[in-house]
């Protein structure tokens, strides 16, 4: 058990800290540097595709900077979401813009030649993205050659969109590929414990969309913290599209109550930057 983990239960207790954050008297975050480990840019500029009819609004980087400055977001990573499709045209443009401390995770087709996932990662892509939240589970083998594929050809590790519940049987299989990432804490209480198996066989797991997910939030971030204290990386989810609450501020100290100031300062950095190697960090 981290030290850090007991002396904040010992002093806060998790109804006490739950008051304490309901009632908007959550400590102040210490301002340092943020990496921002997902958030998605929708420009209109390049293909954005509906989505079982839903198309979202545009979220231009304008936007997402202003949003970001105050919360001394520095670097991050931009996510392909299910209506960016397979386009790359927009993270093509896009990450050169940001710059070397930004990477991309993205979404590809099945039969991406390796040429391709590697030229994508010159351009600081570093990992492909499963969005099966709202599909079935079926083609994990699939999956799993695919991530596979990716790593040797271009480093790329695999990021999971899915409630973690329907992952347990694929616990096994998923626990042998050589990175994974769980996308919103797993979204649910009854994925908790197949999140914690896979945190106990490396994965890395986002602590983002706290407005999505079916879950006692401040409990699941204590638990994972205390499995591997590298694990949690925090991440905006900006602009939260279809979330029932967007991204707040509060969220962030919310991380920061729950895990004390020297663990969350790893959550908000460098967990993430050790994943994702960007080039100007
Ligand atoms: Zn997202």
């Amino acid at each position: 058990m981290d030290a850090n983990l007991d002396r904040r239960r010992l002093l806060l207790g998790a109804g006490a800290l739950a008051t304490l954050t309901a009632t908007g008297c959550a400590a102040t975050r210490t301002q340092s540097d943020v990496f921002d480990a997902h958030c998605h840019i929708i420009d209109p500029r390049y293909p954005v595709i509906a989505n079982q009819g839903f198309t979202p609004d545009a979220f231009p980087l304008s936007e997402y900077d202003q949003q970001t400055r105050p919360l001394h977001v520095t670097a991050g990573a931009i996510v392909s979401g299910s209506f960016h499709g397979y386009d790359q045209s927009y993270l093509r443009a896009l990450l050169p813009q940001l710059g070397p401390r930004w990477v991309g995770v993205t979404q590809v087709p099945p039969d991406v030649s390796d040429a391709e996932i590697a030229s994508l990662a010159t351009i600081g892509v570093r990992a492909l993205r499963f969005n099966i939240f709202r599909g079935r589970i079926d083609a994990v083998d699939d999956i799993v050659a695919l991530a596979n594929r990716a790593h040797a050809a271009g480093r790329w590790h695999a990021e999971i969109y899915a409630d973690a519940a329907a992952l347990r049987p694929h616990v096994a299989k998923l626990s042998k590929l050589p990175q994974i990432v769980i996308d919103h804490l797993g979204m649910t209480e009854a994925g908790l414990p197949v999140v914690l198996d896979l945190v106990d066989a490396g994965a890395r797991i986002k602590a983002t969309g706290f407005g999505r997910v079916s879950m006692d939030v401040a409990k699941a971030l204590e638990r994972i913290a205390a499995r591997n204290p590298k694990a949690l990386m925090f991440g905006t989810d900006l602009p939260s599209t279809r979330a029932k609450r967007p991204f707040m501020a509060e969220d962030m100290a919310l991380v920061q109550n729950v895990l004390g100031t020297a663990l969350a300062r790893q959550v908000f950095w460098a967990n993430a930057v050790s994943l994702y190697r960007p080039d100007g960090v």
